[in-house]
């Protein structure tokens, strides 16, 4: 799943190149100053991506739930181009339970794994009908005992759909929480936990938005473009990748970020 943000003026090198450059600050005495600097990473991330949001598209909790379904290991402008189809043909839970599973597969072949997901959608799509009268139900605990539905994505519905704040944590997530010094935690469960406890509530679902599109498109996982980045001053990582500012903005990659 990717979200996406905006090209300049608003983009990050647009944003940095306003921002005082820096070396690495200190790391965080105590924990005030920690959640201090991560809010203020938070401010400064919805400044540099003001469009930032879920790239999936959909208009209901069942269709994001299917598309975020759709989306492990594809792209997400991939899933924009089947899903029309696909929420065409099967316009509820009930639709996808009784489908066979041959038409689901053509529809959704492209996203790749397609046997494998047109069992989670199927699968799922029968729990919805037989314990949720055919609805998504609202609490994460019985989103991720749906087949293909881990809490990443049980995330992802609550917060873009329900209006839930949660911090959804991918692979971008997890190493921003740790260059930006939030946690050291590599399991998924405990970075979101250790994030949420640095950020406000209403602010987990559109901070994850911001902080994986900052991934995608600047702090790549092998050569950060710290010199382009608008929370350089920020972060203690500062360095770890190319800092000249103009071969830096060459390695950030535009937006809308995807894929
Ligand atoms: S690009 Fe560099 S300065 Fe920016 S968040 Fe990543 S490691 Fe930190």
């Amino acid at each position: 799943m990717v979200l996406s943000g905006d090209g300049p003026p608003f983009g990050p090198a647009a944003y940095a190149a306003r921002v005082p450059r820096a070396s690495s600050p200190a790391p965080a005495r105590s924990r005030l100053a920690l959640v201090r600097r991560a809010r203020a990473v938070n401010r400064r991330l919805a400044e540099a991506y003001p469009d930032a949001r879920c790239e999936l598209d959909f208009t209901t909790p069942l269709e994001l739930l299917v598309a975020t379904v759709l989306s492990a290991q594809c792209t997400d402008v991939r899933v924009n181009q089947v899903t029309p189809e696909l929420f065409a043909r099967f316009p509820d839970a009930a639709a996808y339970a009784a489908a066979d599973p041959e038409e689901v597969e053509a529809i959704i072949h492209p996203t790749g794994f397609f046997r494998a997901k047109t069992r989670s959608i199927q699968g799922l799509a029968r729990i919805l009908e037989e314990r949720h009268g055919g609805q998504v139900p609202r609490r994460l605990e019985d989103l991720v005992v749906l087949p293909g539905v881990g809490r990443k994505t049980a995330n992802v519905v609550l917060g873009n759909a329900f209006g839930v704040p949660g911090i959804t944590v991918d692979t971008h997530l997890g190493r921003l929480a740790r260059r930006l010094g939030w946690t050291e935690e590599t399991d998924p469960v405990k970075v979101e936990h250790a994030v949420g406890d640095l950020l406000e509530r209403k602010e987990w679902t559109m901070a994850s938005h911001r902080l994986v599109i900052h991934g995608r498109r600047v702090c790549h996982s092998r050569r950060p473009a710290c010199g382009a980045c608008p929370v350089a001053d920020l972060c203690p990582s500062y360095g770890e990748g190319e800092t000249d500012p103009v071969k830096a903005a060459a390695l950030v990659r535009p937006g809308p970020a995807r894929g």
